[in-house]
């Protein structure tokens, strides 16, 4: 059997692996049509900190590691066109020039994403950034020392190049559509803490504002006009969200109204030994009955790249429904979410109720200095089944692996009472004696059954 890979982000590289793993005797030819293979954008955040030194390490696959597992890998080569009758793909080789075509008899597809780019007067100006793949990363990480650059305007979601700028000294402005910043992933509780530290951080949050236009001297961009102010830039970074590089399969396979390539739950496309995995794709979200939902996310394209894999030959495993799980940092702060949000759970047809719980992450005995502080938790379920539906945790502290364990909730169908006594640790060291899960939990419980909520 002969599998063609295209893309080597995270979905391309699960489905090389599944099918190294399956089929050991398959050939296998993995394509990517930049020069690198297998950068993750997911690291970016950590090298333009410096943490990370090198960015060619923030990659999980070299080509050299591939071949010695008998993968064919070919970079700066792009799939141009598939044929599904003739089993072959068109591809250019852009180190050379050549064309040609290679059959295949099961093909996957993990084209991903493209940053969007706004539509506005002065788009052309230079300095205008987005923020996906290397080298917009080696691109962003040189204006973190420019010193031309005083003035960074992140518009849309770049938490993490927000605090990035502000922590190399610069003052930022962050623009966004909704009314408030981060609302997909937290409700208002969280985020007004959110966004009082960015304004303690020298970063003037900008919510509810669209942009209008660019202006700029000298074919650099100076200023962001919004509908509601103009703020001085030496430097924009768009992440206004994706676009999908598909226009070559429109004649080929089923696309959504957007470009992304409709599948079935096997990964199957709308040709069955074409597979479509990660960005490019949607994913059943769970919470909301398995509504098909575009939640683009590494671990979303990891797991789907997986059961691309494994349906390759019998298509008879259906790919897991997700419930959005995502985690972030902001300066001191670590947060995590999971679900359906109370704010945003009306669009989705479902009726909730939520209980927040503001407690200390160990007994209040052990003061900060040992490792103490704040924990807010917040839990959202539906009345009428008591389903446990979604959850929310920020602290100073890293209690974010708390959003798994109601990820897993979820999943499981538990309900508030299910997680009011689940079986959850306690040693004063990490925690305290009930979980704030299950606090969270038993209060939702009271206030069902209409008894008392116990608050310490
Ligand atoms: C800054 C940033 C930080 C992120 N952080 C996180 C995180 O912390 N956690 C998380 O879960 N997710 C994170 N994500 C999201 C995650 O990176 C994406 O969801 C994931 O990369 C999607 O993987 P993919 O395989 O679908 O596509 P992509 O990563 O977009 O990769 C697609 C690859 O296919 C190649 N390609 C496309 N078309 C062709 C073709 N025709 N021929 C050959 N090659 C082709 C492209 O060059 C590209 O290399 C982050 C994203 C960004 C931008």
């Amino acid at each position: 059997m002969k599998v063609i890979v295209v893309g080597s982000s995270h979905g391309g590289y699960e489905a090389v692996r599944e099918t190294l793993s399956d089929y050991p005797d398959a050939k296998i030819q993995w394509y990517e049509k930049g020069d690198f293979l297998s950068f993750l954008s997911c690291g970016m955040q950590l090298y333009l900190e410096g943490v990370v030194k090198d960015v060619n390490s923030v990659r999980y696959a070299t080509p050299e590691g591939m071949k010695a597992k008998g993968v064919d890998v070919y970079t700066r080569e792009e799939i141009t066109a598939v044929d599904p009758k003739k089993h072959t793909v068109h591809v250019q080789n852009h180190n050379d020039g050549s064309e040609r075509d290679e059959n295949y008899d099961k093909l996957v597809l993990s084209p991903g994403a493209n940053p969007a780019e706004l539509k506005v007067p002065g788009r052309d100006l230079d300095n205008i950034y987005s923020m996906r793949g290397r080298d917009w990363a080696i691109k962003l990480k040189q204006k973190t020392v420019d010193p031309d650059v005083q003035n960074v305007v992140v518009i849309g979601f770049g938490i993490e190049l927000a605090e990035i700028y502000s922590l190399a000294g610069k003052h930022v402005t962050f623009i966004d559509q909704p009314d408030r910043l981060f609302s997909a992933y937290l409700d208002k509780e969280f985020t007004d803490i959110l966004t009082d530290e960015m304004t303690k951080h020298n970063i003037t949050p900008a919510p509810g504002q669209t942009v209008q236009r660019y202006e700029g001297q000298a074919g650099k961009v100076t200023k962001v006009i919004t509908d509601k102010g103009e703020y001085p830039a030496d430097l924009v970074v768009e992440a206004t969200g994706t676009t999908y590089a598909t226009d070559w399969l429109s004649d080929t396979l089923e696309l959504d109204k957007k470009g992304r390539i409709k599948t079935n739950e096997y990964m199957q496309t709308s040709q069955p030994d074409i597979f479509a995995v990660g960005d490019a794709t949607m994913v059943k979200f769970g919470p909301a009955g398995n509504a098909l939902a575009p939640i683009p996310s590494a671990t979303n394209a990891r797991r789907q790249g997986r059961f691309a894999g494994k349906n390759l030959v019998n298509a008879n495993q259906p790919v897991p429904s997700v419930n959005g799980s995502v985690a972030y940092s902001l300066f001191d702060y670590k947060f995590a979410s999971t679900g359906v949000k109370e704010a945003t759970a009306g669009f989705m047809g479902l009726d909730v109720k939520a209980v927040l719980v503001k407690d200390t992450a160990r007994p209040s005995f052990v003061p900060d200095e040992a490792g103490n502080a704040p924990v807010w938790f917040k839990l959202i379920y539906e009345p009428k089944t008591r389903r446990v539906l979604g959850g929310q945790i920020m602290s100073t502290l890293n209690e974010t692996a708390n959003i798994n364990a109601i990820s897993v909730a979820i999943s499981a169908k538990w309900t508030i009472d299910d997680l009011a006594y689940a079986d959850f640790f306690f040693m004063p060291n990490f925690n305290r004696p009930w979980n704030i899960m299950n606090v969270a939990a038993q209060n939702a419980m009271a206030i069902e059954d209409g008894h008392q909520q116990i608050t310490d």
